[in-house]
């Protein structure tokens, strides 16, 4: 009976001890690189789709570990929000980001994307300008990427802190779109300007007569209410000219070009049109 006890209560463990060790691992490593600076902003091109042009940059945070290697937003991020690290992160790249396109072409916009943790303090617009202040980055520049989760639980607290942001002058794109639900009514709720169309959606279209059925009616929709759309997940030409075709305004993906590094961003924003 002993022994069975024992097995009971043990259940997880092996498994348990040994993703418990790595996430702790993890953790120590997460608030270590970001004290040390190794957390950087890379940028991915977003393009103009009818004139074929950079219009701006995503910002997206990269993280390579001396000993771990190559660890995916897609990891660190949900753990940054976990252990409140979400903060000091997004502030990390941001104050970055304004260091290396402050001598980019100023019509080349960046786009930062804003945890839902992050759209529940009442403290982050604040923080965020006066971020923004200190680097004389100007607002008009920036636009914050949020998701369709942040836009559920305290309505009130997110609109007040989207009109905050926006009065000041920064431009709010709903990323993701389509994944989530009761998706047309934050449309207008929220004062969204951008709807980013997700890229399961783009990357599909001409397989899934859904996704194509999906990718037009958001256009339509997206247009009837004056908002910018942009297709995530453009991987090749033909993509860029259908989401065009149907009148999509701007286009992301590696057709277009992965996130790289600042000096690498600067040369592509420095480029003029057609090349
Ligand atoms: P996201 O905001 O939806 O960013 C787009 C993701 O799609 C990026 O993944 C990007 O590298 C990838 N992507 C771009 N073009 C293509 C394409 O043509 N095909 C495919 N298959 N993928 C493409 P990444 O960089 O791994 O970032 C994953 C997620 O992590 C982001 O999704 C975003 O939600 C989050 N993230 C990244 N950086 C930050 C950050 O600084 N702050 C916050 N809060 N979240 C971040
Ligand atoms: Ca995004
Ligand atoms: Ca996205
Ligand atoms: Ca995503």
């Amino acid at each position: 009976a002993k022994r069975s006890d024992q097995d009971r209560i043990c259940l997880f463990k092996p498994e348990m001890e040994g993703a418990l060790r790595r996430r702790v691992g993890l953790e120590k490593a997460l608030r270590r690189a970001l004290k040390a600076g190794e957390i950087t902003p890379h940028y991915q091109p977003i393009v103009d789709l009818g004139a074929r042009r950079i219009r701006g940059f995503e910002i997206l945070a990269r993280w390579r570990d001396p000993q771990l290697g190559q660890i995916s937003p897609e990891i660190f991020i949900p753990l940054a929000e976990q252990q409140g690290l979400i903060f000091d992160l997004s502030m990390a790249m941001l104050a970055q980001a304004c260091r290396d396109a402050a001598d980019w072409p100023e019509d080349i916009g960046l786009s930062i994307n804003v945890s839902p943790v992050q759209l529940r303090d009442r403290r982050f617009p604040e923080d965020l300008l006066a971020s923004l202040r200190a680097h004389g980055f100007p607002p008009q520049r920036l636009e914050i990427e949020i998701t369709e989760t942040a836009l559920i639980g305290d309505v009130d607290l997110v609109r007040d802190i989207l009109v905050r942001l926006r009065a000041a002058g920064l431009k709010v794109s709903l990323d993701d779109f389509g994944m989530g639900f009761s998706s047309l009514n934050h449309l207008r709720q929220f004062k969204i300007d951008k709807v980013k169309i997700d890229k399961s959606f783009t990357k599909t279209i001409f397989e899934d007569p859904e996704s194509a059925l999906i990718v037009r009616s958001v256009l339509h929709l997206a247009h009837g209410l004056n908002l910018m759309t942009v297709a995530e997940g453009v991987e090749d030409e033909r993509t860029a000219d259908m989401m065009s075709l149907m009148g999509c305004d701007f286009g992301q993906g590696y057709h277009f070009g992965k996130a790289v590094p600042a000096a690498e961003a600067a040369a592509l924003a420095a480029r003029p049109a057609g090349q």
